[in-house]
């Protein structure tokens, strides 16, 4: 309904030259006028019209106004529809307010006013067509909300069903790394074997190059010996179920510590814990293994006279807004840094930034391993680095927890 659409004005009376004047006067109002001369004929258009504003004689006979009003207001459609009263007798403030208690929301005394009648008509008009429009657009509101919904929901089960597919195929893809891997060490196995043969028992009949050859073809066997084991390793943290308990963190750190303690002295680098880390639910052996990585980490990649290594945590309150606290740990050193475009490479198997041999060397499997395992306990990983400052690797573990009574009793 447009601005200028017609609304129809119900006026009710028994005395048809009422009407007329009523008609005559709201003419010029533009809107459709109906005249019923008693209350059954106006509710007989209501039951086939919409109608925005009765306008109603008080006294008629059969049924009168107020009788009247009860019933249209009774029904749902009419329950909000404008009423309004007219009286030739004074009415008093009892009868206006049983008026109102039937729902009329105007009086108009006679003699009428035309423009006073025409003022209020025209109110309730327009109120009823501002509704009209305002439910409309509700309507097509709703509508939108419950298409977007509906497609909300159909993105929903595709991102799943492209979820669950994702999981199969990297179960797929562990299980190809494992075998792959697995098999792959028992030829090298016989190979590394038979170098080593042919270095204690035909070394004296090869020439220098030809002993500097084996002696590389042994080196290479062990170096792929390693590899092997570093993937079979990664797809083992990714396909095995391992038991998660409330652990003691800083217990589990005190491990760590102990486990990398003689690499740390050979490199000369400090170590400070900050904070007791508590308590969270994880697996003890993983959560060494990755303190131990980012620890060796630390001091490997850092050429500062004074290396220093630094442990903490840092609790964010309710960060998540679901009144949880998030908990972030932290391993932070001085070394080298990383370059800002080199971070995605640093969690990707294989991948070191170094020269093979350089910084002590490695497989460049570490961190993907770390990342995974934080990864299976619903944790993350992150590093903030400077170059020629240093980094400092955050991770979370998923589910953190306060320590319990149990626990307590048992310190
Ligand atoms: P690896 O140490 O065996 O090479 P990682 O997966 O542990 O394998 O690390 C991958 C690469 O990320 C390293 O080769 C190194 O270049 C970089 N890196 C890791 N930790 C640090 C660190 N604390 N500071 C600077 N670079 C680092």
């Amino acid at each position: 309904m447009s601005p200028q659409e017609k609304v129809n004005i119900l006026m009710v009376d028994d005395q048809p030259s009422k009407l007329l004047s009523y008609e005559a006067i709201l003419s010029e109002l533009g809107e459709n006028l109906i005249k019923a001369s008693s209350g059954r004929e106006a509710l007989q258009h209501l039951l086939s019209t919409d109608v925005a504003v009765v306008l109603m004689d008080v006294s008629m006979p059969e049924i009168d106004g107020f009788e009247l009003a009860e019933i249209i207001h009774q029904h749902p459609r009419y329950q909000k529809t404008a009423i309004i009263f007219i009286s030739a007798v004074h009415l008093t403030d009892l009868d206006r307010l049983k008026g109102y208690e039937r729902g009329a929301v105007d009086y108009i005394a006679v003699p009428v006013i035309p423009e006073l009648l025409r003022a209020k008509v025209s109110v309730f008009a327009e109120l009823y067509r501002k509704t009209q429009q305002l439910e409309r657009l509700n309507r097509g509101l709703e509508e939108r909300v419950k298409e977007r919904t509906a497609e909300l929901e159909k993105r929903a089960e595709a991102l799943q069903q492209l979820n669950t597919e994702l999981t199969r195929r990297n179960q797929e893809l562990d299980a190809f790394a494992y075998v792959a891997s697995h098999d792959l060490k028992e030829p090298l196995r016989g190979i590394s074997h038979f170098s080593l043969f042919l270095i204690e028992d035909y070394a004296d009949k090869l020439n220098e190059e030809g002993r500097s050859h084996l002696a590389m073809l042994r080196q290479l066997t062990g170096r792929m010996e390693v590899l092997l084991d570093s993937l079979l390793h990664f797809s083992r943290v990714g396909r095995e179920e391992f038991p998660m308990a409330s652990a003691n963190l800083d217990e589990i750190l005190a491990r760590s510590l102990d486990l990398v303690n003689s690499r740390i002295k050979e490199t000369g680098a400090e170590v400070r814990v900050h904070d007791s880390l508590g308590y969270a639910r994880c697996n003890t052996e993983r959560l060494v293994e990755v303190f131990t990585n980012l620890i060796t980490n630390a001091a490997k990649y850092n050429d500062k006279p004074r290396k220093l290594i630094e442990i903490g945590v840092q609790r964010s309150p309710n960060a998540n807004g679901a009144g949880v606290d998030e908990v972030v740990y932290y391993v932070r050193d001085n070394g080298i840094g990383i370059a800002a475009d080199d971070v995605p490479a640093i969690f990707q198997i294989f991948r070191r930034l170094h020269a093979r041999e350089e910084y002590g060397g490695g497989t460049g499997a570490g961190l993907t391993i770390v990342k995974r395992i934080l990864e299976r306990h619903g944790g993350r990983i992150w590093v903030e680095s400077t170059p020629g400052e240093g980094s400092t690797f955050f991770f979370t573990v998923g589910g953190v927890e306060r320590k319990s009574e149990a626990s307590e009793m048992q310190n």
